[in-house]
Formats: structure tokens, C-alpha cells, sequence
């Protein structure tokens, strides 16, 4: 007989937000937030300082609660699933996450493997071919016995990046990771997360700088006065009237973008 290959991610997006809203002690910062992010995409998140960009992050990534609607992963409402499972599943880097702690880039790779051990920690078959392709890919051949406290920025949040590949999670989260880089490092870790998006993950990822993404990303979500302003591919939303408008630029702005 037959068998057909499982076919469960057919159609349903990785990440699909339900009308959500956001916010503190019950005060929104978003609301009505809904979209969907397919496996393999990679969908930039703008909007101007203070318009809620870590807030939607750390809300899907489950630090913060929802204070209305759903975060579903691959169909399956998050608030029902169990924090491992959560862990194995989505893979977070927000800024200034350095360790206080001098692990080695190696050590600090391999802890992107931790949800998949057992309860005593035995590692998984998979463990270390995982670790070491995510350091080839990042470039950090070399760097693995560097304490990651000695690292300049640019080579720190590679081994950021090299983290989360490692994790093989399905969700990646990531919150201005081309922040205070050099234009090298910056089109280095947009290639990185391109290769990841590759795999079949999908990407939200916060960035000011619009070029970067125009060049990477599949659409852009703009977000301003608490709700989406704009979605679509960057030709859509990277427009004069719409870009001045959520950030208040005044007319005579050279527009660049
Ligand atoms: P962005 O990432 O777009 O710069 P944030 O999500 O950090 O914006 O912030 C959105 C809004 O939420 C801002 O008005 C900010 O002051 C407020 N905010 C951020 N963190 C907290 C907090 N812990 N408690 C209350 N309000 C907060």
C-alpha cells in the first residue's frame, strides 16, 4: 500500500496571531493584531521607538501574556502547550541578552539543544552535528573555546544567531539582531537567518533599518497608533506617504527607502 508523507504543515502558517492584544497591567500597547507567518518566511516588524515591537515579541514568545486573543504554532494554541515544548519550538533573542556568565561559544551554542535532552540531561543523538553545522554556518570556526564575555558585538550575536540554529526551532523571534552592527555583520546575520528561514522556520523579526529590510524580507508588518498600520511585501508598505505617515516625517524628507 501506498503511504503518503505527512503532510501537517499544509496550508496552516507557523505562527498565526488572532486578533491579539498586547500591553501592561491590562493597559494595550497593540490590539486587533492578525496575520499569519508562513513556514519559510520571513516577516520584518517596523514601526517607530515605543510602538510596541518587543512588547508583540515577548507576547508570542510567551514572556508576556496576551491580554486578549490567540498565539497559535502551527495550529496549536500556545498558552495550552508546556513550557519545554514551547522552548523546542521557539527560539528567542532579544538585545542585550548577554550571559554575565564567560560559557565558551561552543558551550553557549549547545545550550540551543537543551530542550531536546531527556530529563538528566543526556544529549541527543543529533546534539553535536546540530552544534557543529550552526558554527560552520556562522563562521565561528575557531571561535568555539573563546569565552563569549570577550567577544565584540558582531561575533556575539552570530553566536546568538548560531544558537538558535542549533535549536532547529520553527518559530524564530528575534528583536533588532542587526542592531549596532557593521554593515558586514548586519548582511552576514540577515544571510544567516535567511539560510534558517530556508529550512522551513518562519521569522519575525524587528528592524529599524528599512533597507535591510526591503532586501530581506518576504513582507513587511508596520505597525503605529497601537494596531498594524501596514502589511504586505516592501514595495507595498516601503511607500513615501506610508512610511511619513507612521513616523512622522516631515514631507520634505528625502525618502530612501
Ligand atoms: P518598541 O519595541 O517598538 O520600541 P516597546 O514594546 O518596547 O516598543 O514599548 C511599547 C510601549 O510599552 C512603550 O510605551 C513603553 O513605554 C511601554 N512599556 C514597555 N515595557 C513596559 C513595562 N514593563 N511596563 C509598562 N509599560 C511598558
Amino acid at each position: 500500500m501506498e503511504t503518503t508523507p505527512p503532510q501537517a504543515d499544509a496550508g496552516i502558517p507557523r505562527l498565526e496571531l488572532e486578533n491579539l492584544t498586547v500591553g501592561f497591567r491590562k493597559k494595550p500597547v497593540l490590539s486587533g493584531i492578525s496575520l499569519g507567518v508562513r513556514p519559510g518566511e520571513l516577516l520584518v516588524l517596523a514601526g517607530p521607538n515605543g510602538s510596541g515591537k518587543t512588547t508583540l515579541l515577548k507576547t508570542i514568545g510567551g514572556i508576556l501574556s496576551p491580554l486578549a486573543g490567540r498565539v497559535l504554532l502551527d495550529g496549536r494554541d500556545t498558552a495550552l502547550m508546556g513550557k519545554r515544548e514551547k522552548a523546542g519550538q521557539i527560539s528567542l533573542l532579544f538585545q542585550g541578552t548577554s550571559p554575565g556568565w564567560p560559557f565558551t561559544v561552543q558551550e553557549l551554542i549547545a545550550q540551543g539543544r537543551f530542550p531536546y535532552r531527556g530529563i538528566f540531561g543526556a544529549e541527543h543523538p543529533g546534539d553535536q552535528k546540530a552544534v557543529a553545522q550552526a558554527i560552520t554556518a556562522a563562521g565561528l570556526l575557531g571561535f568555539e573555546d573563546r569565552p563569549v564575555t570577550e567577544l565584540s558585538g558582531g561575533e556575539f550575536q552570530r553566536v546568538l544567531i548560531a544558537r538558535a540554529m542549533a535549536q532547529e526551532a520553527k518559530l524564530l523571534l528575534l528583536d533588532e539582531p542587526a542592531n549596532t552592527l557593521d554593515p558586514k555583520y548586519q548582511l552576514m546575520v540577515m544571510t544567516l537567518l535567511r539560510s534558517i528561514t530556508g529550512t522551513g522556520a518562519g521569522a519575525l523579526v524587528s528592524l529599524h533599518d528599512l533597507n535591510l529590510a526591503r532586501l530581506y524580507a518576504d513582507r513587511i508588518i508596520l505597525i503605529g497608533n497601537g494596531t498594524i498600520a501596514a502589511l504586505g511585501p516592501p514595495p507595498e508598505v516601503l511607500r513615501k506617504e506610508i512610511i511619513g505617515r507612521v513616523f512622522d516625517l516631515p514631507p520634505d524628507t528625502p525618502f530612501t527607502w
